[in-house]
């Protein structure tokens, strides 16, 4: 494995309040490097008395001292340079995201952090566009309306994307005046805790955020349940979002979903296959597959089907596993043992339900063999029926099913419990946008596939979730508005 980089990971503490401190009861664990299987440092074991201390820090740094006195323009700046610390710290923080989660060095280096630093610098814009509006009420009145923030956000993310997906949240928090309490995923909080000395260079004052950490799901329930926390912005498993909104019923809060998927990629026979083959391999290749809008299941136009799997397989074989840490990497090591092997099971699954392994299917050998690697996987003849169509594996496992005319397709890729994305690929541009309109999801591409932007909203359909993420629509999620009434009379 590569070694080269001089990065390592330090021991971790909880940063409440702008102290960083060893978790109350005193405990650690630890985290592990997924390509190499060793251990990578040890955490600090947040509980529920943690999560008291960072909540009530970010009360008062919400109801008290610089940030609710602070201009939006002043709020502005400070979010603008935690960008550009961002990109200033590039190579450290991809390095520690890329030992952290598995992820090639060239994804973590050159898609994650540079997006994580627009993040920050389109709603350090937004600060001082948010505002409210006078309404033409009847009667001798002025009503007017304030957009207000809401109070304290509990940020609960995955592991996937950890930095990116804290920063969808900690920016349009932020930017509306919010504080904040980030709770990352337990196998990758790496970037999460040098986040916080970033916001501490940056000049954001003390409590405004505040990262915990803990290696079992009662922090992030403590979290929920807290009556001190105004709004829940979780992305995570389908699973985790109906406890949640269980859970955070008894205080009402506000809760924006970001969920699973099971995104459709449909293929008609008239279009640019080249194009289509490298978004297919893209779509669900990208990430190993540990995407939550990965291009899982792939409907491709019957009779072009046998064509398209050829040309698609060539390229699968040129797509192996390698050294996340090496920047010729394309794919690298899935996050950690537990999920090698739920993916490993579905592959089984899917072989055990009758459908053709086609490419790959077992667990691959890079390095010492220690590192928990999956060969990219490709099912052909497969029902949408199947545990492999209907489930979301996160991981590198695609499902081909055919159809046969855009009727059948758009069942097919409706026929899912999950709405986030989906991507049409056809050069009959009426019948693309027709689809488009059809499909029931929060994104679809059209010849194009895993595109995101800052200022393009995001989120789910159906099992999915709701709320968007990015984009001025976020912005709603972390605002109350207020209706103010005059007398002019
Ligand atoms: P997960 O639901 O297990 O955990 C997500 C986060 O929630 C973690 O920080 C975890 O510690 C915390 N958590 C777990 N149980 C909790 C509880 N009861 N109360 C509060 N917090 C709790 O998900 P995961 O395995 O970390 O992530 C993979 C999932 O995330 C996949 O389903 C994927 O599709 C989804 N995801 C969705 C998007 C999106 O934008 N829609 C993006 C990335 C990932």
């Amino acid at each position: 494995m590569t070694t080269t980089s001089a990065v390592r990971a330090k021991p971790g503490k909880l940063f409440i309040g702008g102290k960083w401190a060893d978790a109350a009861g005193g405990k650690t664990f630890a985290t592990t490097n997924p390509a190499t299987g060793e251990t990578l440092t040890t955490l600090a074991e947040g509980d529920e008395r943690d999560a008291d201390a960072a909540v009530a820090a970010a009360r008062r740094a919400f109801e008290s001292g610089p940030w609710p006195e602070m201009s939006a323009s002043d709020r502005g700046k400070i979010l603008w340079k935690v960008g550009d610390l961002v990109d200033k710290y590039n190579e450290e923080l991809g390095t520690l995201e890329t030992l952290d989660n598995g992820k090639p060095i060239f994804e973590s280096r050159y898609v994650d952090m540079p997006m994580v630093a627009e993040v920050f610098r389109y709603y350090a814009g937004w600060a001082t566009k948010i505002h409210g509006e006078t309404v033409p009420v009847k009667g001798p009145f002025l009503n007017y309306t304030l957009r207000e923030p809401l109070g304290v956000v509990a940020a609960i993310v995955p592991w996937n994307f950890p930095l990116l997906m804290a920063a969808w949240k900690l920016a349009p928090a932020l930017a509306a005046g919010n504080t904040v309490v980030l709770k990352p995923a337990p196998w990758t909080s790496l970037t999460a805790l040098r986040m916080g000395e970033i916001f501490e260079e940056a000049g954001l004052p003390e409590g405004v955020v505040n990262i915990v950490t803990g290696s079992t799901r009662d922090l992030g329930r403590a979290l929920v349940r807290h009556p001190g926390v105004n709004k829940i912005a979780f992305t995570g498993s389908t699973a985790t979002g109906q406890e949640i909104m269980r859970e955070s019923a008894a205080t009402l809060k506000r809760v924006t979903l970001e969920l699973g998927g099971k995104s459709p990629n449909i293929v008609f026979a008239d279009a640019d296959l080249e194009a289509a083959v490298r978004g297919a391999t893209i779509g669900i290749f990208y990430g190993k597959g540990e995407v939550c809008a990965a291009g899982s299941r792939l409907l491709v136009e019957k009779k072009i089907k046998d064509d398209f799997l050829g040309k698609l397989l060539e390229r699968t074989r040129k797509t192996q596993p390698g050294d996340p840490l090496d920047p010729k990497t394309r794919f690298g090591a899935l996050v950690s043992q537990e999920q090698m092997t739920k993916v490993l099971s579905y592959i089984e699954k899917g072989k055990s339900e009758g459908a053709k392994l086609v490419a790959g299917g077992e667990r691959a050998q890079v390095g010492d063999g220690k590192g928990f690697f999956v060969q990219p996987t490709v099912f052909d003849n497969v029902a949408n029926d199947m545990t492999i169509a209907r489930e979301e594996i996160f991981g590198p496992v695609l499902a081909a099913i055919e159809f046969g005319d855009a009727e059948e397709a758009v069942r097919a890729a409706n026929s899912n419990p999950y709405g986030l994305a989906a991507a049409v690929w056809t050069r009959d541009i009426v019948k693309a946008h027709r689809v488009a309109r059809r499909l029931q999801a929060g994104t679809v591409w059209i010849n194009t596939y895993n595109n995101y932007d800052p200022a393009a909203a995001f989120g789910g359909y159906k099992m999915s979730g709701y709320g968007r993420e990015l984009s001025m629509h976020a912005l709603e999620h972390y605002t109350e508005l207020k209706s103010v009434w005059v007398n002019l009379a």
